[in-house]
């Protein structure tokens, strides 16, 4: 006889299941769960000056002075709070290309937000979490075939189109699926306009209808996309006439619509110029309601708005060169050019993907901590440069701070969007790596 101990945790079971099948059993397991980092409870501001107290110089080649965000995911928890307080009627599925970051995604299906993805790798990392397919809404207009047969095979059925060879398309590759027609609406007044490549003209809409219904389709509703980075809140209201219009066209073909998806470009926490998420909900909360009776269910892709304010990043002046110039200049030319390590081949592609304008602050001058706080000293012209060797890589061209040496540290605020996910590693360096927080203690109980 053998003695079992008592402090025995496992035991091995003879099985018949092959090696190869157990070990694939195994690393699915693992791809499902991928341990997540730690989330700290402490505010930005700590969060910040501990990673710089932690830099050592002597042992500078660890790479602890590479540049870095802090996220806290505690300002995501809250705009979705927001979201739910001021559009109950509208379920958010989260745009993930705007920032995939992997703790964002984890609060967010653990919320039970849905999510919006444009590819196979977008829909297999929301697949991978747990989060049902009902859940995914595939809303890119046009899709490569393997990908629609993807979809296909793993139940997710929602998804949108605007032209008559994707309907073709995807009568052959997934005729079960739920389709979604994207229409073109007005995105004159948002930083980056989307009508340039999608969304069907109204007058296309006819001869869409018809094709799907000769086709056989399953048509459940209409979508639109205002633009990313709308700054008109009226757009939405005008985009929502438009969609009942079609709503009633459909009628004409047999559908009887009852999905309806206003798309993204909701502003993010920060914004100031003149609109506000508070805006927006105010007009196409009650245009919602006044054109749309209650049976029909209405999901909107915010990206931008959950995630923009969430993320500030910190960067080291590596290097700094004097310009010499006449000192009648000075008031009109930068007298200094500091050179950073994360650029517009990383974090900053958003200056020119997304127009923004990044804004760089003093983090640590002179071992002196300086978040959110005035140096009072007197400043000068200077242009920032990212740590590539092109020309491009021009963060700022001018901006006001005070003298700086190499070794002090810059930051940005609200890098969520549109940064991280579209970071290269061209001439080497290294996407910034992210350390998480959180500024609302319910966040914890996620992870
Ligand atoms: C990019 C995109 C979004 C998100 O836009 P935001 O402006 O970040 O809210 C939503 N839907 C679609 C189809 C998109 O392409």
């Amino acid at each position: 006889m053998i003695a079992v101990q008592e402090d025995q945790q496992f035991e091995v079971v003879p099985t018949l299941v092959p090696l190869h099948v157990l070990k694939a059993r195994v690393k699915a397991q693992m791809a499902r769960n991928p341990a997540l980092p730690e989330v700290d409870t402490r505010s930005v501001c700590e969060m910040l000056q501990a990673r710089l107290a932690s830099i050592d110089p002597e042992t500078e080649d660890a790479e602890a002075d590479n540049a870095f965000y802090v996220a806290d995911l505690g300002e995501v928890y809250r705009q979705h709070l927001r979201w739910k307080a001021l559009l109950p009627r509208i379920q958010p599925f989260f745009a993930m290309k705007c920032n995939p970051d992997p703790m964002v995604m984890h609060l967010l299906a653990s919320l039970g937000a849905g999510f919006d993805c444009a590819s196979k790798n977008e829909i297999q990392a929301v697949l991978d979490m747990g989060v049902d397919p009902s859940r995914i809404i595939y809303a890119n207009p046009c899709k490569q075939n393997s990908f629609v047969k993807y979809a296909r095979t793993n139940g997710v059925k929602m998804m949108t189109f605007d032209n008559a060879e994707e309907l073709h398309k995807i009568a052959r590759l997934h005729p079960d699926a739920h389709l979604v027609l994207r229409i073109l609406t007005d995105d004159s007044k948002s930083l980056c306009k989307l009508g340039l490549k999608f969304g069907a003209p109204l007058d296309t809409v006819d001869h869409l209808l018809e094709t799907s219904r000769s086709l056989g389709l399953n048509l459940i509703g209409v979508s639109f996309h205002v633009g990313s980075g709308c700054f008109d809140a009226h757009a939405f209201g005008e985009a929502v006439i438009r969609a009942r219009r079609v709503f009633d066209q459909a009628k004409e073909y047999g559908y009887d619509f009852d999905f309806l998806d206003v798309g993204g470009g909701f502003p993010s926490a920060h914004i100031t110029e003149g609109i506000t998420f508070e805006k927006v909900a105010g007009i196409l909360g009650p245009t919602v309601d006044a054109l749309f009776g209650p049976e029909i269910r209405v999901v909107a892709e915010p990206g931008r708005y959950y995630v923009g304010s969430a993320f500030t990043l910190a960067t080291q002046v590596i290097a700094r060169r004097t310009v010499h110039r006449d000192a009648v200049d000075q008031n009109e030319f930068p007298s200094h050019m500091y050179y950073i390590n994360d650029g517009m081949y990383g974090s900053f592609n958003c200056i020119m993907f997304d127009h923004q304008v990044c804004e760089p602050k003093v983090l640590l001058r002179d071992g002196q901590f300086g978040y959110k706080q005035d140096f009072m000293l007197p400043e000068g012209l200077a242009s920032v440069w990212g740590p590539t060797c092109d020309s491009i890589d021009c963060i700022s061209p001018k901006s006001r701070l005070p003298l700086l040496e190499t070794r002090d540290w810059l930051y940005f605020e609200n890098m969520g969007a549109y940064t991280i996910t579209a970071a290269s590693q061209f001439n080497g360096f290294r996407k910034s790596e992210i350390q998480y927080t959180t500024t609302e203690k319910e966040v914890l109980i996620h992870f």
